[in-house]
C-alpha cells in the first residue's frame, strides 16, 4: 500500500524513517539502564528478532553514559528517552545516542530547548517529539476533545525546536484510548510532514493489548499512516516485535513475505486445517518474497475459494489436491501432503 501522506525522510544511525522508507519496528527496555549487562541483554535479544531502534529510559547522567557504551556496542541504533532533565539530553546526543525523545515543552524554557538542539545539530540526531494524553502541557485546551489537543500539543511542540532552527524531527501524540490516538494522528498529519512514530501507548497486557494496538494501529497503517512502530505492552518488550510485523504485513504496509490464509473449515472439512496451516506457515516464516498459499479445507469448494492465492492445497479424507492460481496441478496422498506441497512451495520461490 503506497502512503497517502508524504513524510520527510530522517536518518537515525544508518536507518531512515519516513519517505519512501519502509516502516521500522521499535521497542524499549525495560530494564534500569543503569544494569549495563540486563540493558545490553536486552538489546541484543530486540536486535535478534528484528527490532530496527531500540529505546533506553535515561534518568541520570550516570544512566546516559551506560547507555551510550552500549550504542558503541551493538549495531541497532538506540534512543535516549529523557522526561526533563536538557542535560542528558544534551549528553545523549554528544555521548553517541543515535536519537532522543522529548517533550519540549518540558525541558525548562527556551534557552535550554536550544542547547538541545544545538547538540543534537552538531552529533546528526534526530529527536522524537513525544506527546502523550497523560501528560499535556497545562494551559491545553481540551474542550475540543483530547485527539484534538494532543494535535495541537504536538504541532505547538514541534514549533518550539523549529524556533530553534531544528527540523530533523518525528513526532508522536499517544493516548491510551485507540479512538483517540487514531483521531490526533489524522488530526497532525494534515498539519505537518514530519515521520510519524505511531503507537497505542499503555495499551495493557496480553491479547487486551494486543487487540487494543491492532485496532489502533490499524486503522492508522491502512489510512497510509505511520513511518515507525511501537506495540507498548507490558511484558517481555521482545513480544512486541512480532506483533508489530504481523501488524504490518496485515496492513498491507509490508508485502515482502509469506501470506497463508486458511479458511475456517465446516462440516465438509475432514482433516485437520488449522495443524496443516501452522506447519505452513511455521515453514514459511522467514520468507521475505511476496506469496500467497491457501490451505483449504475441501476438495470441493478450496479450490474455488483459494484461487486468488498463488499457490494452495486442499485437503481431503485420504488425497489432497495441490492448486496454482486455482488451477489443480497435482493429485498427492494425505500423509504425503506436506511435504508435496512444499517442493511446489519452494519451486514457486525459484520463480
Ligand atoms: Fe468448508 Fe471447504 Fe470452505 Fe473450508 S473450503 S470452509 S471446508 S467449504
Amino acid at each position: 500500500m503506497k502512503k497517502i501522506y508524504k513524510t520527510k525522510q530522517v536518518k537515525v544511525k544508518n536507518t531512515l524513517i519516513g519517505g519512501d522508507a519502509p516502516v521500522t519496528i521499535q521497542s524499549m527496555t525495560n530494564t534500569h539502564t543503569r544494569n549495563y549487562e540486563a540493558t545490553i541483554e536486552q538489546v541484543r535479544r530486540l536486535e535478534a528478532v528484528g527490532c530496527d531502534i531500540v529505546r533506553l529510559a535515561v534518568v541520570d547522567l550516570d544512566e546516559v553514559k551506560v547507555a551510550c557504551r552500549i550504542a558503541k556496542e551493538v549495531a541497532v541504533p538506540l534512543v535516549a528517552d529523557i522526561q526533563y532533565d536538557y542535560k542528558l539530553a544534551v549528553a545523549s546526543a554528544d555521548g553517541g545516542m543515535a536519537k532522543i525523545r522529548i517533550n519540549p515543552g518540558n525541558l525548562g524554557g527556551a534557552d535550554k530547548l536550544r542547547e538541545v538542539s544545538t547538540a543534537c545539530k552538531r552529533n546528526g540526531v534526530p529527536i522524537r517529539v513525544g506527546v502523550n494524553a497523560g501528560s499535556l502541557e497545562k494551559g491545553i485546551s481540551t474542550a475540543g476533545g483530547i485527539a484534538k489537543a494532543l494535535a495541537y500539543s504536538g504541532l505547538r511542540n514541534l514549533k518550539l525546536l523549529e524556533d530553534c532552527g531544528f527540523d530533523d524531527l518525528v513526532v508522536s501524540v499517544k493516548a491510551s484510548s485507540a479512538k483517540v490516538t487514531v483521531g490526533a494522528y489524522r488530526m497532525l498529519a494534515k498539519k505537518c510532514d514530519y515521520p510519524l512514530h505511531i503507537g497505542i501507548t499503555e495499551s495493557g497486557v496480553g491479547l487486551s493489548g494486543i487487540i487494543k494496538s491492532s485496532v489502533g494501529l490499524g486503522a492508522l497503517l491502512l489510512d497510509g499512516l505511520g513511518d515507525t512502530v511501537r506495540v507498548s505492552l507490558s511484558g517481555d518488550p521482545v513480544d512486541e516485535i512480532d506483533i508489530a510485523r504481523r501488524l504490518l504485513r496485515a496492513s498491507g504496509r509490508d508485502t515482502n513475505f509469506c501470506e497463508v490464509i486458511s479458511c475456517p473449515t465446516c462440516g465438509r472439512c475432514s482433516f485437520d486445517v488449522a495443524g496443516l496451516a501452522e506447519k505452513v506457515e511455521t515453514r514459511t516464516r522467514n520468507i521475505k518474497a511476496p506469496l500467497k498459499i491457501a490451505v483449504m479445507g475441501c476438495v470441493v469448494n478450496g479450490v474455488g475459494e483459494g484461487k486468488h492465492a498463488d499457490l494452495g492445497i486442499a485437503g481431503g479424507k485420504d488425497k489432497a489436491v495441490i492448486f496454482y492460481k486455482g488451477e489443480v496441478i497435482k493429485t498427492v496422498e494425505m500423509e504425503n501432503a506436506e511435504e508435496e506441497f512444499f517442493k511446489f512451495v519452494e519451486a514457486s520461490l525459484r520463480i
